[in-house]
């Protein structure tokens, strides 16, 4: 073993019990290379972050420009710092109204933080309900709303008046009452697997919230920013929710999370008590500057409208391979079910080897996953849909 990677393994804060340990030396588009220069095809873009490609000149241009202005100057919402007014502005623009209110923070976790504070804010309740096998991030306010014991049991006692109740059953709805400040969901179950809301489910959700004057809060952190088909979820499935959480591709690769409401809702955090939620480095105008350049480019090449037919193009391919049990997809977020654990962890092996760097779901260990960047090319898609289908023949 390399000596960087042992020192990977000492001085490296681990919680992943088996890490893949490949080392990266630079990354460009869809592919990231090692030191020895093997390209690996990224289906996994950290998550949902570089839907605009690596190393993407004009993100990189915008960072380099904003460092030389000026970098870190006070904490968030005191001073006017052009990136973030712009970016907001342009968020606003792109949301459904009224979402026009857009407080920005550093993580994905810490804009689920910001959004049930607000929600329990503009309500006076205290009640919050998050969905089974949904993921909110990993502090203690977003993993009480997270809907996994298996993950959760150990750092008992979290936030209190939490209930979970099932994504996509009518009949659970009727828990959301009178008592509910906020209710959570992704619009899209990314970390369960890629579960699509069932027809209808989203506006009947949004319907009993609105009945009983709960917040209905869309975690569109991983299928925000084009992955869906649209630039936003909510969007594609025309339904408005009162708080939108924004992170990963948000930042264009760099770190930014924002929650977003209409602007007398998220004013409510400025008294009762004043500084209702602070951050030093929320809204960074380096990430925001790399955001803009990001949404802009995005924009510019319709990589949204492109993400639904990338999509379909992938599942084509792989659809009729016997090791695919099914495929569940939103736009360019594929879980290709494998039917077992065992079959997808022999699987990854063959991936590192062949070039590919996938995983599974948190909620999910049978099926892997494809979430590229969105600036993919249908070429690349056939490479790599090829050299996926040499590996599932190898099972
Ligand atoms: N919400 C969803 C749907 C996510 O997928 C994630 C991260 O994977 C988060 C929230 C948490 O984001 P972060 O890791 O930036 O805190």
């Amino acid at each position: 073993m390399s000596i960087l990677r042992k020192q990977f393994l000492q001085h490296i804060g681990q919680t992943s019990p088996a890490p893949q340990l490949i080392e990266v030396a630079r990354a460009e588009g869809v592919f990231f290379y090692t030191p020895e220069g093997k390209p690996y095809y990224d289906l996994i873009s950290g998550v949902s972050v570089s839907n605009v490609g690596h190393g993407n000149p004009a993100v990189v241009d915008a960072v380099c420009a904003q460092a030389r202005d000026y970098m870190h100057i006070m904490v968030y919402g005191e001073v006017v710092e052009r990136p973030q007014v712009e970016y907001a502005r342009k968020i606003a623009e792109a949301l459904p109204a009224p979402l026009d209110s857009v407080y920005f923070l550093s993580s994905g976790a810490e804009a689920v933080e910001g959004a049930l504070k607000l929600a329990k804010r503009a309500t006076g309740r205290t009640e919050l309900i998050g969905m089974r096998n949904a993921y909110h991030g990993s502090t203690h306010g977003a993993m009480s709303l997270m809907g996994g014991e298996d993950w959760n049991y150990a750092f008992r006692p979290l936030l209190p008046d939490v209930r979970h109740i099932r994504f996509n059953n009518f009949d659970d709805l009727q828990h959301i009452t009178t008592r509910t400040a906020g209710v959570l969901v992704e619009p899209v179950q990314g970390e369960a697997g890629v579960v699509v809301p069932a027809e209808g489910y989203l506006e009947a959700l949004r319907a009993r919230c609105t009945e009983v004057g709960a917040k209905l809060i869309f975690d569109e952190i991983q299928m925000g920013f084009g992955r869906s088909g649209e630039m936003f979820a909510c969007v594609k499935f025309g339904v408005t929710p009162d708080i939108v959480c924004l992170a990963k591709a948000l930042g264009g690769g760099m770190p930014l999370g924002a929650f977003v409401s209409d602007h007398d809702t998220m004013n409510l955090l400025t008294h009762n008590p004043v500084l209702g939620h602070i951050t030093t480095f929320g809204g960074h105008p380096v990430c925001c500057a790399a955001g803009l350049a990001a949404m802009n480019y995005l924009e510019e090449h319709n990589l949204a409208g492109q993400a639904e037919q990338k999509g379909a193009l992938f599942e084509r391919l792989l659809a009729d391979h016997p090791k695919v049990v099914e495929i569940r997809r939103c736009g360019l977020l594929l879980a290709v079910e494998l039917g077992s654990s065992e079959a997808y962890f022999r699987l990854l092996d063959l991936f590192i080897e062949a070039g590919i760097l996938s995983d599974c779901f948190l909620f999910c260990e049978s099926a892997f996953r494809i979430s590229p960047p969105l600036t993919i090319s249908e070429q690349e898609i056939e490479e790599c849909a090829a050299l996926i289908r040499t590996c599932l023949d190898k099972l």
